[in-house]
């Protein structure tokens, strides 16, 4: 039984609750936790895993969807305390170097950097393992299945875990008790066909569970990946009816956040769970990655 095998982990980032997990596996010999969520909320994960009876020493492993910093920021401290840091071949290269990855999130976030996201130390090269698509990852008793599910980003791994999958962002994020999801759709690989492309891959996975790093464990994977996919297909249509127009991005930015606050009001969400959802994905930031989306990818093909 995957689900009552897995733990979720609450890092509180930002002192909000339900915004960024951490999934905690046991097996025969430690743990396993799927994502390490950023630098700043290393008190936070730290306290889930004693509230657990577990120490640091105890994790074997760690797999990361992809590099973002909200998903594999502490990676490096965990690779330095023996933890194998698992990755895309693509991200791969960022874990052990990330002044590039570090460089383009602090043009999105600014001075917000450190406080947002704490320290991001590089991964040891001898404690990172780079996994192939469709790669089963063995752990003990374990059994995990990378899928590769560009879309979000080119370097996107979603892990299978029994009938359990973890989809990272891919899966798109949701907070628990609104049937409500959001697409985040950040700068510079938002791909949305090869998005529906991942989706579609995960639908012949026979899930019986999803487990979006944003938030919690869900037992409706086939109602949850359909909204992802409306998610997708109205951003779409959205960017047709503004972009003709060619706003600058600022503008842009700005009808795309009230466009989601008044998504947001419509499908009934409390002022609380409207601040989660642009915590764990600012709008402005989707907005950005939409538009080089249109300028690179849509323009590009006509
Ligand atoms: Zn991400």
């Amino acid at each position: 039984m995957a689900k009552t095998r897995v733990v979720t982990l609450d890092l509180k980032f930002q002192n909000k609750t339900q915004a960024i997990a951490s999934y905690l596996i046991r097996h025969s010999s430690g743990a396993v936790l799927v994502e390490s969520g950023p630098g700043s909320c290393h008190a936070g994960l730290l306290a889930g895993l004693a509230a657990q009876g577990l120490s640091p020493r105890d994790i074997t492993h760690v797999l990361l969807t992809h590099i973002h910093l909200d998903h594999a920021g502490a990676a490096g401290w965990w690779s330095e305390q023996g933890a194998e840091i698992i990755v895309h071949p693509v991200g791969a290269p960022h874990m052990l170097n990330p002044e590039k990855l570090l460089a383009s999130a602090a043009r999105i976030y600014g001075d917000k950097m450190d406080s947002l996201w704490g320290e991001f130390l590089p991964v040891n090269g001898s404690r990172l393992r780079v996994v192939q698509d469709a790669e089963e990852i063995v752990i003990g008793e374990l059994r995990f299945v990378a899928l590769n599910t560009p879309g979000h980003a080119e370097h996107h791994y979603a892990y299978l875990f029994e009938n359990l999958c973890f989809t990272g962002d891919v899966g798109g994020v949701r907070i628990p008790g609104y049937p409500y999801l959001r697409a985040p759709m950040p700068p510079p690989e938002l791909h949305l066909e090869k998005w529906h492309e991942s989706l579609a891959r995960l639908r012949k996975q026979k899930l019986a569970y999803i487990a979006p790093t944003h938030f919690g464990i869900y037992d409706d994977p086939e109602w949850h990946l359909n909204e992802v996919e409306k998610g997708l297909d109205s951003a779409a249509r959205w960017l047709e009816q503004v972009m003709p127009g060619d706003p600058p991005i600022d503008e842009l930015r700005e009808s795309f956040t009230e466009w989601m606050v008044e998504e947001g009001v419509e499908s009934g969400l409390s002022e609380d769970v409207m601040r989660s959802y642009e915590l764990a994905n600012p709008p402005g930031m989707s907005a950005d990655g939409l538009y080089r989306y249109w300028k690179k990818v849509k323009m590009a093909s006509q």
